[in-house]
Parts: structure tokens; C-alpha cells; sequence
């Protein structure tokens, strides 16, 4: 029997395996899929980016961003350990609509250590010339009548620089996963779980589809967009103030255009004025993803599995000729390129990482489409609950921390707790 069992086998449920596992407990990873990262891993932009609502999610994804750097560090493995995801240095372009609070994200970032640089609208037009740097606001679709009217000012915005992307997620799930395995992880995939196990008032493991029972005396939900299903399984549902729901999202692939490649003067854009992000990639193309606009409709689905993973022509249109205001060069294709994925998303987009109502039973969950960037220090904040959860302390009361070595700084989990009230923040997947 062993010690832990984690639920879901991507980015998030492959670093807590590790993290569990070097502290001397045996974990078992189960996965219905057939893949590690096959989840909604596969499907990430994976940027890495620090501007975010709350301190605390401004000092994980900067402390995760370290371990990226020193990924094979992380991993503990040497030369040769085979391929591993790559970070991709790529400074990111903050473009606010009317109203955003930019002093607020400002002073997350400089309380953290990021370094940042605002641009007026000379310095931002002059640096970025591939850029048409005018205000378009508010986002339209297409088919708006006032789609193509004439842009207002040139707008100003902020640069990050040490901002980038993890080249594949998928592989990044892999490296934690094959990580944990060496240091005696159990990873079973095509193993779905129908059922969760409780004996005495406590977990006491999963059921599976063929009938069989895994006991262990803790389990982790770390199942993405699927994890909502999984806590009603366990009955912990009508305990949590925060819920996490499954939502539909679309990314798109382009041609980059003439000076916004990765090797060619190309940035990353968080374009609130236009409604969308895009980020270069490898081999010459952009990716292009949308930040809940309000003239988009949120597509909340009932079951992640019923998403078909191709892109549709509405969807396509509206996100990628957003683009193509802001990059006049870009040659919009006559067909949809791209792929659909799947948000597990909370109502104020923050995540839930977490004790439950029923002991033994922890939540890393409702990742809102941001969450990919944490998943070295997930494993950690994961590690540190149920460390303490288990000899008995009161995290309800006296909130758990996790210490962000390289950083020098300590994270409240608290921020990311099920019983919180909805935290203020950008509403959207910025987070
Ligand atoms: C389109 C898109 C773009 C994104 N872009 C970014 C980005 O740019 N930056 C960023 O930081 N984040 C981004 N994200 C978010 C990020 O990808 C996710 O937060 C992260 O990958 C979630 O990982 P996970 O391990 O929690 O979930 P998943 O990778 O979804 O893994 C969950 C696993 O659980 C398994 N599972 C579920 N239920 C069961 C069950 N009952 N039995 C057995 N197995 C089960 C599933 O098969 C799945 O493999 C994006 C997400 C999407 C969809």
C-alpha cells in the first residue's frame, strides 16, 4: 500500500509525486489518459510570467521561474539524462485597457525582485517598430461594425524582461514524472478513478473503473479540468467556498510576421486593449490565446472530454485578427490553425491548493489557465500541507507557508485556500 496516492498525471500531480516521494513516502500516480502531461499540460502556452493580482501569485511564479532555470537542478539529474523542457528568455509587452490598476502589479513585482521598465508611448513606438502601438479599445469581434475603425492614441506600457515560455510542457510533466519514478514513484496510466474511499472519517484511497481499490491514507486531486468531478466523488464539494469548472479555450498558431519572431525582435503581448496574449515560438510562428474580453463568451463545458480539440473559425477570427491590428504584417491564414483546450477554472482565477474537508483528501486544483509556470514549486507547497496537515496542525486556522529558497521569500498558502472569500483580482487568466 502506498503512502500517497495522486490523481492526474500532468504538470502539477507529476511534481507533487516528487516532492512526496523524496520525503520518504511511496507514491502512487494514477492517470485515466494514456500519456504523463496528456492532460490540459499538453495543451499550455506554457508562459512564464510574474504579473499577477496577488503577492503571493507574483512570488510563485518568480521563485518557479528560478527552477526552471535551474531545471536539470530541480530534476536532480545530469548531462545526458535525455531531452528536457527548455525555458525560452522572451521579454513580455504589458498593454492595459482603460481602468487596469498597473501600481498594484508594479508593486508586486518590485516587492519580489522583477525587474520591470515602463515605456511611454515614444519609447514603446520607437523600440517596437513592428508593433502598431494605438489604442483599440474596447476588444470587438470581427463581425462588430466598428471592428476596423480608426485606433485612438499610441498607447504606453510596461516591458518585463526576464519573462519567457517553457518550449513543452508535455515534456516538462515527463521530466518530473520520470524524476519521481527514479526515486520509486509508481505511475499507472489507463487507470481511471470512479470512486474515493473512506474509512473512519478519512480517505482511505481510490476505487478504480476495473473494480479494484488502491488504499493509501492520503490522496491528492490533481486532476485539471476534471478535478471538479472528482471532489464531488469524494463528497468535499458542499465544504469548499471556491468551486473549479471546466471552460473551453481556444490558442492559435500564425506565421510571425517580420520582426516579431523569437530570434527577431519578438515579444510577448498581454494585450488587454484587444483581448488577447500571444507569445513567439521555435520555428518561426506565434501563438495566440485570448484573456476573456467581455465581447467573448465563456464556453463553461459539463465533462473536459467532450471537447473536441480542434480550433473553430469563429474563435479563430476573433483572436488571431485581434493580432493583426496590433502586428500589421501578419498574414492572417484562410483556415483555423491551432488547438482547444480546457481551464479548470475558480471565480476569481486564482488556484485552490489546499487541505479538504475530508482528512487526507488534498486539492491542487482550479488553475484558471495560469498555473502551468508553478508546477516546480506546486510539488513543494503540496509537500509542506500534507506534512503538516498530517502531524495535526491547523492549517484552516494558522495558514501552512512554503519557503521560496531562491527567492528568499515565503508564500502564505493561505491565499490559495478553499474556504477563502473571491479575491479581487483581473477576473481573467492573468489571474
Ligand atoms: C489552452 C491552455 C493554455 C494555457 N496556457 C498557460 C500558460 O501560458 N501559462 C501557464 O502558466 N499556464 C497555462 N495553462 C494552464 C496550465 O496548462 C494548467 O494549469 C496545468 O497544465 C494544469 O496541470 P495539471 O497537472 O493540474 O492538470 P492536467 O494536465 O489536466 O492533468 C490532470 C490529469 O488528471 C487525469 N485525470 C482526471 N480525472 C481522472 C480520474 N478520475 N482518474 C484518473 N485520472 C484522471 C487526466 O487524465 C489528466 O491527465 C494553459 C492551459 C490551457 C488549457
Amino acid at each position: 500500500m502506498p503512502d500517497v496516492v495522486v490523481v492526474g498525471a500532468g504538470a502539477l500531480g507529476a511534481s507533487i509525486a516528487l516532492e512526496l516521494q523524496r520525503s520518504g513516502r511511496t507514491v502512487t500516480v494514477v492517470d485515466k489518459g494514456m500519456s504523463v502531461g496528456g492532460g490540459s499540460t499538453s495543451s499550455s502556452s506554457a508562459v512564464v510570467r510574474y504579473n499577477y493580482s496577488t503577492l503571493d501569485g507574483a512570488i510563485s511564479a518568480w521563485e518557479s521561474a528560478h527552477r526552471w532555470w535551474s531545471w536539470s537542478d530541480h530534476l536532480d539529474v545530469g548531462e545526458g539524462a535525455g531531452p528536457l523542457a527548455t525555458f525560452h528568455r522572451c521579454p513580455m509587452i504589458l498593454l492595459e485597457s482603460p481602468g487596469f490598476d498597473r501600481a498594484r502589479i508594479l508593486k508586486h513585482l518590485t516587492d519580489v525582485g522583477v525587474q520591470w521598465e515602463e515605456l511611454d508611448s515614444d519609447a514603446l513606438a520607437g523600440r517596437f517598430p513592428s508593433i502598431d502601438t494605438r489604442a483599440f479599445f474596447p476588444p470587438r469581434r470581427p463581425d462588430d461594425e466598428r471592428f476596423f475603425d480608426e485606433p485612438g492614441d499610441r498607447l504606453d506600457g510596461v516591458l518585463i524582461p526576464d519573462t519567457g515560455f517553457i518550449d513543452d510542457p508535455q515534456l516538462a510533466a515527463v521530466n518530473l514524472m520520470d524524476a519521481a519514478r527514479r526515486q520509486g514513484t509508481e505511475l499507472r496510466l489507463r487507470t481511471l478513478v470512479v470512486g474515493v474511499a473512506v474509512s473512519g472519517g478519512r480517505v482511505a484511497g481510490v476505487e478504480l473503473a476495473d473494480g479494484s481499490t488502491i488504499h493509501a491514507p492520503v490522496v491528492v486531486n490533481a486532476a485539471g479540468p476534471w478535478s471538479s468531478a472528482l471532489n464531488r466523488l469524494a463528497g468535499v464539494t458542499d465544504a469548499m467556498a471556491v468551486h473549479t469548472r471546466p471552460m473551453r479555450q481556444e490558442v492559435h498558431v500564425v506565421e510571425s510576421p517580420p520582426g516579431c519572431g523569437l530570434h527577431d525582435g519578438g515579444v510577448l503581448l498581454a494585450d488587454l486593449d484587444l483581448g488577447y496574449y500571444s507569445r513567439p515560438q521555435p520555428g518561426g510562428t506565434l501563438l495566440v490565446g485570448g484573456v476573456e474580453p467581455d465581447c467573448d463568451p465563456l464556453e463553461w463545458v459539463e465533462d473536459p472530454d467532450e471537447v473536441a480539440p480542434t480550433p473553430t473559425v469563429e474563435c479563430f477570427e476573433a483572436q488571431v485578427w485581434r493580432l493583426a491590428r496590433r502586428l500589421p504584417d501578419l498574414a492572417v491564414p484562410h483556415r483555423p490553425t491551432g488547438l482547444a483546450g480546457v481551464y479548470d477554472v475558480t471565480p476569481d482565477w486564482l488556484p485552490i491548493y489546499d487541505r479538504s474537508s475530508l482528512d487526507g483528501f488534498y486539492l491542487a486544483i482550479g488553475t484558471s489557465g495560469n498555473q502551468f509556470k508553478n508546477a516546480p514549486l506546486v510539488g513543494q507547497m503540496l509537500l509542506d500541507l500534507v506534512d503538516a496537515c498530517e502531524a495535526g496542525h491547523d492549517h484552516d486556522a494558522d495558514p501552512v507557508t512554503t519557503d521560496c529558497h531562491h527567492i528568499g521569500r515565503t508564500l502564505n498558502l493561505g491565499t490559495f485556500s478553499r474556504l477563502r472569500t473571491e479575491v479581487a483580482t483581473s477576473g481573467t487568466v492573468l489571474g
